[in-house]
């Protein structure tokens, strides 16, 4: 067939034949390029090649593509490195506009045009070299959820490449007062992994003026197999990004620290315009019966990911992240909008990878959906998702009360019914037999087969941070016991079972000055302010002590459901602001009896111990794991007001 015959019509979109190669895109060899696109909707494509990035130039160059294997094809001889290029297809006889390659693996500013680029040459000094670091189950991780920008635009990082990729690879970097910031205060928090707001080429961002103060959290994607221009050194050479993506994977790897990104495969931030759109009218999107785009993104369109060819891309896209880039986990925004399917397939793929990848996602939608409840990733449906996790809102709305209602309390600002909802996250939504699901707020049955299947937190980059969220619930109380809250809101996520996950900064009470959506707000708003650490350094110190007793103690990450419920006894009466539960002979821990106790009283508590001599490792204000500090307790104790306790039980061999 030449490119001028007309290609078969379909009745429907489900008629396209799947493509069933891995090469779509341009595949690069210094001696030739091979373009390859799947469009059953054109009735021709072609390819234009051009000298540079700039809008508006002429192509240097236009083929027409063939008709080859299923794909529009054409192989161009000669070394293509750095040329860039765009597609278009023709159909019901008329040209539609160009669009990027949605496969492109590299962009010239803003992602208007693709990049045919070497590979290999974006490889950092050494990158043959990286590794994953080493980790053990999903529960031993300790998510620290992070903006690129937000970590190094502050004044006071004293890092120098602020807002890139760049800043997060920078050592020895401090405030003016000598407090570590940057990576090192990542190393010195101990988190496992870094999780990273949308890093993708997303739209919202110019690039062309990336040097002018512009700020987004990156929810709108444009080029999904490529990374943000913006925070890149230079975004019209489409190599400096992929290069300095690395360096950051790279340096991260180095300090012991896993790479998770954030992926938004849901939606695409153009709608009509879209590459998606252009290249494959329909095939990429859900309709409402009228005809009109579905929304349940809430941003305009959403993937219809149960297509073969789009889950096919969805795919492709992780697992290339997972191999070019080395990246050790994903993070699936807006995870309901997908269907069970396509979520296991990717699971499938990419744990025959490396089965230690870390899959999770939001498992809820923005809006009503198309697609069958019964088809959607969400949260309820988290037992038919395999080895992928999902944020629990139950207890991060049990612990500060609901994302909706900034005045609502919740267990750490003194709600006094809500103490099920945190018992819940304790036992990492999973089945026990102690926990009345009928009380639990928002799920009536445990929703995690597994502990590695629930991501306990209490806040994230969405709605306002903990600390603006209870300065609203709480007006009345002092800084000093709203800062009691925050610790034991913080220690609640770090003792639960589950994967603990923690937004940045909010060790040091990170602030956005009450903005709850500041997802387009400035550097002033959103950086984290690295003067906060010394201020509360204290409490800086209690998150950091907290994540090294996790990681020292496997009794707070039993990783198995029916060990939970086997080794963890809740031993209060369903006391609503007083939890206690026991954890004995936890599978390798040395510390063979643990009594946790979350006083969520806001005043001093009186509190008898289970019988024997124990010693107290944590308090509301500090953790001291080796207990020396205090004398052996037994029988009736003080709690402090809003706290959280951990006695380790004194056994007859000594050290305990
Ligand atoms: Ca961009």
């Amino acid at each position: 067939m030449t490119c001028s015959d007309p290609r078969p019509q379909y009745d429907t979109l489900e008629d396209y034949p799947v493509y069933p190669y891995a090469d779509l895109g341009a595949t690069y060899t210094s001696a030739s390029t091979t373009f390859k696109l799947w469009s059953p909707a054109a009735q021709a494509a072609r390819v234009h090649l051009y000298a540079d990035d700039r809008p508006g130039t002429e192509p240097r160059e236009s083929l027409d593509m063939e008709a080859r294997d299923g794909a529009w094809a054409v192989s161009v001889s000669g070394d293509l490195d750095g040329t860039y290029y765009t597609y278009q297809i023709k159909r019901d006889g008329r040209w539609l506009a160009e669009a990027t390659d949605p496969y492109a693996r590299a962009a010239g500013t803003n992602g208007l045009r693709g990049q045919v680029v070497d590979l290999f040459a974006t490889d950092p000094p050494g990158w043959e070299n990286d590794r994953r670091p080493v980790m053990g189950k999903p529960t031993d991780a300790v998510i620290y959820e992070l903006h690129v920008r937000d970590l190094s635009m502050d004044p006071n990082s004293g890092i120098t490449h602020k807002g890139k990729f760049l800043g997060l690879t920078e050592r020895g970097t401090t405030t003016p007062t000598g407090d570590t910031t940057g990576l090192d205060h990542l190393i010195e928090m101990g988190v496992t992994h870094v999780h990273l707001l949308p890093s993708f080429d997303f739209l919202s961002v110019d690039e062309a003026r990336s040097d002018s103060t512009q700020y987004n959290w990156g929810y709108d994607p444009q080029n999904y197999n490529v990374p943000e221009g913006s925070y890149s050194t230079d975004p019209s050479d489409g190599k400096v990004r992929i290069r300095e993506f690395k360096q950051m994977v790279q340096a991260l790897h180095a300090a012991g620290i896993r790479v998770v990104m954030d992926v938004v495969y849901n939606h695409t931030g153009r709608t009509e315009n879209s590459s998606f759109q252009l290249l494959v009218p329909d095939y990429f999107y859900r309709f409402n019966a009228d005809g009109t785009f579905s929304n349940a993104s809430g941003c305009g369109n959403e993937i219809a990911s149960q297509r073969p060819m789009v889950r096919k891309f969805i795919r492709e896209s992780v697992e290339y992240w997972a191999d070019e880039y080395h990246v050790d986990g994903f993070r699936f925004d807006l995870m309901g909008i997908h269907d069970i399917a396509t979520m296991n397939d990717i699971s499938e793929t990419l744990h025959g990878i490396d089965p230690s990848i870390l899959l999770y996602g939001e498992g809820w939608t923005a809006g009503d959906s198309p697609l069958p409840e019964s088809q959607q990733a969400t949260k309820v449906h988290t037992p038919q998702l395999i080895n992928i996790a999902a944020f629990s809102d139950d207890v991060r709305d049990a612990l500060k009360g609901s994302v909706f209602d900034a005045e609502e309390r919740g267990f750490v600002s003194g709600a006094t019914d809500v103490a099920e909802s945190v018992r819940f996250g304790i036992v990492g939504a999973t089945a026990h037999p102690q926990i009345s699901y009928d009380s639990v707020n928002y799920s009536h049955a445990p929703w995690a087969r597994q502990p590695a299947q629930c991501v306990n937190y209490v806040s994230c980059h969405d709605n306002h941070t903990l600390w603006d969220r209870l300065q609203l619930s709480n007006p009345g109380d002092p800084p000093r016991v709203r800062e009691s809250m925050q610790r034991l809101a913080l220690a609640t996520v770090l003792t639960s079972q589950g994967i603990p996950f923690v937004h940045a900064g909010t060790e040091m009470l990170r602030s956005k000055g009450g903005d709850e959506n500041s997802y387009q707000s400035s550097d002033a708003v959103n950086a984290i302010k690295w003067e906060k650490k010394g201020q509360h350094a204290r409490t800086v110190a209690y998150v950091r002590d907290l994540i090294a007793l996790r990681k020292a103690h496997p009794a707070f990450r039993i990783g198995e459901t029916a060990l939970i419920a086997r080794h963890l006894t809740f031993t209060d009466a369903g006391d609503d602001q007083l939890i206690a539960y026991r954890l004995q002979n936890a599978p390798g821990d040395d510390w063979t009896d643990i009594y946790v106790v979350l006083n969520g009283y806001q005043t001093r508590h009186r509190h008898t111990l289970p019988e024997g001599e124990w010693r107290q490792v944590v308090d509301g204000d500090r953790v001291d794991s080796d207990g020396r500090a205090t004398d052996t307790m037994s029988g009736e104790v003080t709690l402090g007001a809003i706290s959280t306790n951990v006695f380790v039980k004194k056994t007859g061999s000594g050290e305990n």
